[in-house]
């Protein structure tokens, strides 16, 4: 797989173009993620026209619609950046992102809870940043996280699962349509959707199973869009411990009463996050090996990134 193009807020590459002229530089984002992905750094402050350093900014007003304001001499820099903003996002359609990471907290950069003050100062951690505002309103589908979200590692491990779902997406996009390709797509992600949500499993089985019912072009978009809906949806331990069981089943006739019971006690200590995912699906991925299993072997669920990442070695 080619690497994946992700937008980031600049200063999070450690390059110094924050208001103060420093930098926020992550390490898990550079010398881990990157290994994987080519970023394309987004910095609006900078971009927008301001000098480094430069005198810092908040948000003011109506948390729905607020303003730019800088912080002492009270210049309102709204309008300015709103304007770069609907431009530059016209310039990233063409970059074909699979996702966007902000940085938290940022009156420009931040996607949630940013402190929008009042008349009389008092901040409500209710607003978004105004570039990341524009940003998501233009590009509703695509992975967005911030950089503070993708600590916790559940978050983390979501936010990447997407990613990687996305890119095989959109290298079925480059392939001609075709209802085959999708059912290929479908069948290869089934157990993945499934550890996000039996529903939309269930919903996205119709769609596939309807296919030929619905223009081409349709079902493409409806799939997509419901694909990334359903996996923002948190996995779980009791959701994969279904998932699990559900892969047991298929070795019903070849293993062993007693490999039957150490994978079902394997599978039950996860479930009660004793032990990480990865040792079931370490486990279930040898008899996969071993057995042959022409289903399972297709499934994206027993290796949706790199283990390297190691996003399933936690409890
Ligand atoms: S938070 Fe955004 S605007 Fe601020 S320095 Fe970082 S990239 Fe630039």
């Amino acid at each position: 797989m080619e690497k994946i193009k992700l937008g980031i807020s600049t200063c999070l590459l450690g390059e110094n173009v924050r208001y103060d002229g420093g930098h926020k530089l992550d390490r898990f984002l550079t010398n881990t993620l990157g290994g994987y992905v080519e970023y394309v750094p987004v910095c609006p402050e900078v971009e927008c026209g301001l000098p480094i350093p430069r005198e810092s900014m908040h948000l003011e007003g109506n948390p729905d619609s607020p303003r730019l304001v800088t912080t002492h001499t009270k210049q309102d820099m709204t309008d300015r950046m709103v304007q770069w903003a609907n431009r530059r996002v016209v310039e990233l359609e063409k970059e074909d992102l699979c996702g966007f990471i902000f940085k938290s907290d940022s009156p420009s950069s931040g996607m949630e809870r940013i402190k929008v003050h009042n008349e009389n100062g008092i901040p409500v951690k209710k607003g978004v940043g105004v570039f990341a505002r524009i940003f998501m309103d233009r590009f509703p589908l695509l992975p967005a996280e911030d950089e503070g979200h993708l600590h916790d590692l559940k978050l983390r491990e979501n936010f990447i699962e997407r990613i990687f779902t996305l890119k095989r997406w959109r290298e079925v996009l480059t392939k001609k349509e075709g209802r085959g390709t999708l059912v290929e797509f479908h069948t290869r992600h089934k157990l993945l959707i499934l550890s996000h949500s039996p529903k939309y499993y269930q919903m996205m089985g119709k769609l596939v199973a309807k296919a030929k019912e619905i223009p081409i072009k349709e079902l493409y978009q409806q799939y997509q869009a419901i694909l990334m809906e359903a996996l923002q949806l948190k996995t779980s331990p009791k959701k994969n411990a279904n998932v699990l069981q559900h892969m047991m089943g298929y070795f019903r006739e070849q293993l062993s009463a007693d490999e039957k019971r150490e994978l079902l006690k394997v599978i039950d200590l996860y479930r009660k996050e004793i032990i990480p995912l990865i040792v079931p699906i370490t486990l279930i991925n040898h008899y996969v090996r071993k057995y042959e299993q022409p289903y399972l072997k297709k499934q994206v669920y027993l290796n949706p990134h790199p283990l390297e990442l190691q996003l399933r070695n936690h409890v």
